[in-house]
């Protein structure tokens, strides 16, 4: 399939042999082709509402001020940079997010105010998604995750000792000398499915529930983490069975997307329910209910400041499984018209 989501439209070249090289990588560290992302809790740089990218050669609103850009290669020079990749179609242009959380909420403002750039400022990944486009935001989900990565293994699981980074932060290591334990970057795997039901008569319709960790009428898919020792499929059938008490059977493999809050990977499937009778978790859902396509064509979107059910973000691969599932249903209802 095609993959249009958001998140899945990588641009770079992830370099994945080149960054074990450290004089590559330090060449590139230091070329004024190079550009540079900046990262602080949870929150990117963005000037005038674009995402702002730093190089030796240009930067929004920078390009003669001197004084700025020692600013900005002074905190490069202090704080952990990690190599993203590199841009095919231009010479190589080597891609860094500089993370400044370990700057206090004081010393950021400080750096902002010093900077002296109007419109200048922090904000955070989920809520500036509608602002980058679909290649941005891949770069800078997979700058999110990485970083997210960093700081939970900044620490040995194995001894406790520091761990430092390596490979251009894609790899640690345990500075214990008896210890050296290698730490790479984790990711999350966990399924994501639309249960449907074709009833004897009647439109077929499919399961959606309002999530606890999701606002109030809003509808959408069932998931859940993969356990260790668990196939997919495996974790399909026993996620729903668990959420809402249905035996499911011909689980499809739909699409893929990496959900980077904070690292996961999603993995998209339509299932087959053998019933109807829903017995739900009540600690996981606030509500369940089948729905035919046409019910979900009336459906408000997310974010809607009306009474009434919604649809998941657009962005999520639970909404592309519900759009999906609505048109495969509503170009049989077409067949069958045209029959
Ligand atoms: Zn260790």
């Amino acid at each position: 399939m095609d993959n249009s989501l958001t998140f899945c439209q990588m641009p770079l070249d992830r370099a994945s042999t080149l960054r074990k090289n450290g004089l590559w990588l330090q060449d590139k560290r230091t070329s004024e082709d190079s550009h540079f992302y900046f990262f602080w809790r949870g929150k990117f740089l963005y000037f005038e509402q674009e995402i702002c990218i730093f190089s030796q050669k240009s930067t929004v609103g920078l390009n003669d001020n001197i004084f700025n850009k020692k600013l900005f290669t002074d905190v490069l020079d202090n704080s952990p940079v990690t190599f993203l990749g590199t841009n095919n179609n231009h010479n190589e242009e080597a891609h860094f997010v500089c993370n400044l959380s370990p700057m206090n909420e004081i010393e950021i403002k400080q750096w902002l105010v010093n900077l002296a750039i109007e419109d200048i400022k922090f904000i955070d990944f989920r809520r500036s998604i509608s602002l980058l486009n679909h290649q941005q935001a891949a770069v800078l989900s997979y700058a999110k995750a990485l970083i997210h990565w960093q700081q939970s293994a900044l620490f040995c699981g194995c001894c406790g000792g520091k761990t430092q980074a390596m490979d251009g932060g894609h790899r640690r290591i345990c500075v214990n000398e008896s210890c050296q334990k290698q730490h790479f970057p984790r990711t999350d795997p966990a399924v994501i499915m639309l249960v449907e039901y074709q009833p004897q008569s009647g439109p077929a319709v499919c399961l959606l529930a309002e999530h606890h960790r999701t606002p109030e009428q809003v509808f959408s898919t069932l998931a859940g983490f993969v356990d260790p020792g668990e196939s997919l499929e495996e974790a399909v059938t026993r996620e729903v069975f668990e959420e809402a008490g249905i035996e499911v059977s011909n689980v499809c493999y739909i699409d893929s997307q990496p959900w980077p809050f904070p690292n996961s990977l999603m993995i998209g499937f339509i299932t087959q329910a053998q019933s109807m009778n829903l017995c739900l978790e009540e600690a996981e859902l606030r509500s369940a209910g089948w729905f035919t396509a046409q019910q979900l064509a009336e459906f408000n979107e997310w974010g809607d400041e009306v009474d009434g059910p919604k649809l998941p973000r657009k962005e999520s691969i639970s909404r592309l499984l519900i759009d999906l599932w609505c048109e495969r249903q509503l170009s049989a209802t077409a067949d069958l018209i045209s029959e």
